[in-house]
């Protein structure tokens, strides 16, 4: 395996004290491993490299602590963009590398001050890395149905929400790449670009000389756009022109730091929107939570009845209209005997980390039982009865209640469908799923 040569020349490079070796060889075996953060950090006694696969942080390598100065100011000196000298406060670069398998990578790297001495964290764009088609994403069942729709309308907004890395940019992209034809004329204000796309006019947002979202937008119209993306709704001005472009026959994606797509109108109401413009403007919103996958290689039937999370996943379904249950079932293609697994016996897939074989550690995964991630998805499709709702001043508590009940997929029932298909556990989807309990 390639990635195993490289571990063993980053060893190895430690043992050198080689701090060239060790960049070279770390940035590589991160990105080959398909980390998304590398952490170089001192400790006590002595100094650590963690990366971030999958959403967790794995250590790689220590070392002694009288190495770290000479890695923390080679990296300074290098990036070009922060003092050497300056040890006290933090400082942040963006630079560009190459690993040693010849992939192009951005890196966003930032120092901090600690007790120990300065820890050093940098997070990875793999620019080789291509956007997958939407349809290879897990937007499974009605919220497949939903999401397609919208994408035809020629107007409106389209949004997404989630926290940082929670894939929902990898999402917009491949909604754009979808929407991308010869015949329309995309403009997307961004910042970063993160992908450069084929036939796509990208527009680099340079908050600090004036060229703001609420500015890119303004401008916007003026370059005879059919769809735009803005990269994120922040403030009143961006979201009163995306909603003015919307109005104007245009669709517009868009992202908002939000948790889910009811806390959206909340949050949207608090940027001065009237629930008139809301409901003239939204089309979806659409929340995502990227989490691990069970490892197929060492996959096996695990009894979770006694586990309060089954419980809570068996809640979440108590006020789901039976015929659309019924429907969601049948177009996520799950079968009888995976339903009454689930259901009536209680049985999932886990990943052991044991080889099927050997009984040894499991070399897909490592050992830790899951390999790869997958996206959870919540769809809140504005409806003529939402909309409805919305005029008659209901609140979003309301709104998402009666969503639910009609049979809304929210991120913890998309999340133990896939449970039922056998591709995620209980475990990963209360790990980003806070149970919530109708008041009945
Ligand atoms: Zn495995």
């Amino acid at each position: 395996m390639i990635d195993i040569d490289y571990k063993a020349k980053l060893d190895e490079a430690v043992l050198q004290s080689d701090v060239v070796k060790i960049f070279d060889n770390l940035l590589t075996v991160a990105v080959e491993r398909g980390a998304s953060d590398i952490h170089i950090e001192p400790l006590e006694n002595y100094c650590r490299i963690r990366i971030r696969i999958d959403g967790i942080l794995e250590e790689l390598v220590q070392y002694p602590k009288n190495l770290h100065e000479s890695i923390i100011s080679k990296f300074k000196i290098e990036s070009g963009q922060m003092r050497p000298d300056e040890k006290r406060v933090p400082q942040d670069a963006r630079v560009s590398s190459n690993t040693l398998t010849n992939k192009e990578i951005d890196l966003r790297a930032n120092t901090l001050p600690t007790v120990w001495w300065e820890c050093l964290v940098m997070r990875i764009v793999d620019k080789s890395k291509r956007i997958p088609p939407l349809e290879d994403l897990g937007i499974e069942g009605s919220n497949k149905e939903i999401v397609f729709r919208h994408l035809k309308y020629p107007n409106g907004i389209i949004l997404m929400t989630g926290p940082t890395g929670s894939g929902k940019t990898t999402t917009l992209y491949a909604c754009l790449d979808y929407v991308n034809k010869t015949e329309v004329n995309i403009i997307t204000y961004e910042d970063p670009v993160e992908n450069k796309v084929m036939g796509l006019n990208q527009a680099q947002i340079r908050s600090d000389i004036g060229f703001t979202f609420a500015n890119g937008l303004r401008w916007w119209l003026r370059q005879d756009p059919d769809i735009m993306m803005v990269g994120e709704i922040r403030d009143r001005e961006t979201l009163d022109m995306a909603m003015e472009s919307a109005m104007t026959g245009h669709l517009v994606f868009s992202t908002v730091h939000t948790n889910s797509s009811a806390e959206t109108i909340t949050r949207v109401y608090n940027l001065w929107a009237k629930p008139y413009m809301v409901v003239g403007t939204f089309n979806v919103v659409m929340a995502e939570r990227l989490i691990r996958r069970v490892c197929d290689h060492c996959k096996v039937k695990t009894s979770v009845s006694d586990n309060p999370k089954y419980i809570f996943a068996k809640e979440s379904f108590r006020n789901f209209d039976k015929e659309a249950l019924k429907k969601e079932i049948l177009s996520r293609g799950i079968n009888q005997q995976q339903r009454n697994d689930f259901i009536n016996n209680g049985l999932i897939y886990t990943g052991s980390g044991k080889d099927p074989t050997t009984g040894g550690k499991c070399a897909v995964c490592e050992g830790s039982g899951y390999k790869w991630r997958i996206g959870i998805f919540e769809m809140m499709d504005y409806t003529d009865e939402i909309k409805n709702m919305l005029l008659d001043g209901k609140s979003s508590f309301e709104v998402e209640s009666v969503a639910l009940k009609k049979g809304m997929i929210n991120l913890e029932r998309d999340g133990i469908f896939k449970v039922i298909k056998g591709k995620t556990t209980l475990d990963e989807v209360y790990r980003y799923v806070k149970a919530k309990f109708e008041k009945q």
